[in-house]
């Protein structure tokens, strides 16, 4: 008797010497347990440029992790089943090494090791029974898919928020990531302030609840914490200049020039410069609350588009046309 395996073809999104192109894949199958899920949509990260743009020529990159899925077939202990619409993070920290027990949980090894199968843009993945525990959740009704993508950008700037939420704060970067971090800081008790060099930005931010102005109108020693989101050399000197003597300065962008805070300022007005790297689990959790609460708001940031587009959704981001991009499936 002669087995016949079916093996379905997808389309998923791949970077090949920093071109990017829709290839035909299989369909993932379920092996283990947990679920094969369909993609309904995929926000688009800044992390994902920046990997397409610096990875080494041989190394597998996974692109696209904000996703936003709907449970097609699944093996689990849990509670979700088929047909549930759901958003999961893609990394999960092991909550047992050093770098767990401390904390640092995107440090971990096994929280570096987990992802999507294959990646975000593709039109099926499969993810772990161990995601389903850790970081995934059903869909609020009252969450368009869109809205939903936000879960998980929104809960790495929740983690960086944790680490600095007193206070008068200026938030450095009014872009997508500059606007969630200004609305969680005032989620959690601060008062948010914001400064961009773009007028649009600026007057964006103060629509969401962020006192914004232009950064060459900064105030010297006026804030008790800088939170570092554009990713430009120059917001250094900017944030050096803004903080007040015995503050903090959260570093929460990769910058080109990748050159470092004065030491003798970080000495004298007694400065902490700290990181604040990915979410952990109960970040993401505070993440879904502030979203279903509407606590955070993120309606009118995204630019919605076609899988079949993905690339100038991509370079729609890259040549800052659009604020954030988000892509249907
Ligand atoms: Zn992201
Ligand atoms: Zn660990």
């Amino acid at each position: 008797m002669a087995l016949l395996f079916l093996v379905v073809i997808m389309k998923a999104l791949v970077s090949e010497n920093k071109k990017l192109k829709l290839i035909d894949l299989p369909k993932p199958i379920l092996k283990e347990k947990g679920p094969i899920l369909k993609v309904l949509g995929c926000g688009l990260c800044g992390s994902d440029i920046v990997k397409i743009l610096h990875s080494e020529p041989d190394k597998k990159i996974v692109l696209g992790h904000e996703i936003v899925a709907q449970v097609e077939e699944i093996n689990s202990d849990t509670d979700f089943k088929i047909g549930d619409k759901i958003v999961t993070s893609h990394h999960i920290p092991c909550f047992k090494c050093e770098f767990c027990k401390n904390e640092h949980y995107s440090m971990c090894e096994h929280f570096k090791k987990t992802n999507l199968d294959p990646c975000g843009f593709s039109e099926y993945v499969y993810v772990t029974e161990e995601h389903l525990k850790n970081v995934a959740y059903k869909i609020p009704a009252n969450l368009t898919d869109v809205e939903a993508s936000f879960y998980e950008p929104l809960g790495c700037c929740v983690r960086a928020v944790k680490k600095a939420c007193r206070g008068n704060v200026l938030v450095i970067g009014l872009g997508t990531i500059g606007l969630l971090m200004g609305q969680a800081l005032n989620a959690f008790g601060a008062k948010a302030f914001g400064c961009d060099i773009l007028t649009d930005r600026i007057e964006c931010a103060n629509n969401f609840g962020i006192k914004s102005f232009h950064s060459d109108d900064i105030q010297e020693k006026s804030f008790d914490a800088i939170f570092m989101t554009s990713g430009a050399d120059a917001t250094i000197p900017l944030a050096l200049k803004a903080v007040k003597n015995g503050g903090k300065i959260v570093v929460f962008a990769s910058t080109p020039k990748n050159f470092g805070y004065a030491n003798n300022e970080i000495y004298y007005r007694e400065l902490t410069v700290l990181g604040s790297y990915s979410p952990s689990p109960a970040d993401l959790a505070d993440s879904i609350r502030l979203l279903t609460d509407k606590k955070v708001k993120v309606n009118g940031l995204s630019t919605v588009y076609d899988f079949e587009n993905v690339v100038q959704a991509f370079e729609d981001t890259i040549s800052n046309k659009i604020l954030k991009a988000y892509v249907k499936m």
